[in-house]
């Protein structure tokens, strides 16, 4: 297995999405996106297929029991989980697989991958900022937005284990930091803060 994983992780809004595709438009052949499964509906903008495989429960669940996900969460009232035998298929070919995953995901998957796997998370520059993105984003009801801004206390805790923790102000940077680190892995051993 010799490729990499770059698990990202962000509060909702925090530009997962937006950096894993400006990397990918930047190196198609170099990285490849996992796409995941959930039972979220999906939003006006998304695609089955490109942005999540969208389930049912019961197909969800089946998924489950037929041991077909690395790993697996529910978040924000939803299940969501990343495909197995699709990651260790791009792993084997030597590509660095890019995961937009929830905190606990994420540091699950890394605590398996050890040095074959790096933990960004994605911080907003101020609650105020992530606020106005959620909004512009225009995806998501209030309720939906309130429900997302609640799991936030506990993404900032758990960032504390996260290889590294950058704040998401400018976009080109953010993206030229996240190419930076995937050049140096394998990680240190401390959480480093980017600005
Ligand atoms: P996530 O996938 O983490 O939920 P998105 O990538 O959808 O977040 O980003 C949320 C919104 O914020 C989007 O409308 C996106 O265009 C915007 N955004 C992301 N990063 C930045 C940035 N650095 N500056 C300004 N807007 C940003
Ligand atoms: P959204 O509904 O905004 O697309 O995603 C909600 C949350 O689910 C985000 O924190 C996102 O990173 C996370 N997520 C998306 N796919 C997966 C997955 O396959 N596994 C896990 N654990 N979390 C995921």
């Amino acid at each position: 297995m010799k490729g990499k994983l770059v698990l990202i992780s962000s509060p909702s809004g925090g530009g997962k999405t937006t950096i894993i595709e400006k990397i990918l438009e930047r190196h198609p052949d170099k990285f490849i996106y996992s796409i995941s499964s959930t039972t979220r509906k999906p939003r006006f903008n998304e695609v089955h297929g490109k942005d999540y495989f969208f389930l049912t429960e019961p197909e969800f669940k089946k998924k489950i029991e037929q041991n077909q996900f690395l790993e697996w969460e529910k978040v924000h009232g939803y299940y969501y989980g990343t495909d197995a035998a699709f990651v260790e298929k791009c792993l084997d070919e030597g590509k660095y697989v890019l995961l937009d995953l929830d905190v606990n995901g994420a540091l699950n998957v890394a605590k398996r991958f050890k040095d074959q796997a790096v933990t960004i998370f994605l911080a907003p520059p101020s609650m105020d900022e992530l606020k106005k993105r959620l909004k512009n984003r225009e995806t998501d009801s209030i309720e939906e937005i309130n429900k997302r801004l609640e799991r936030i206390p506990l993404e900032i805790e758990k960032s504390r284990q996260f290889d590294y923790i950058i704040i998401n102000d400018q976009l080109d940077k953010t993206v030229k930091q996240v190419l930076k680190i995937i050049d140096e892995m394998p990680k240190g051993m401390n959480t480093k803060i980017m600005n």
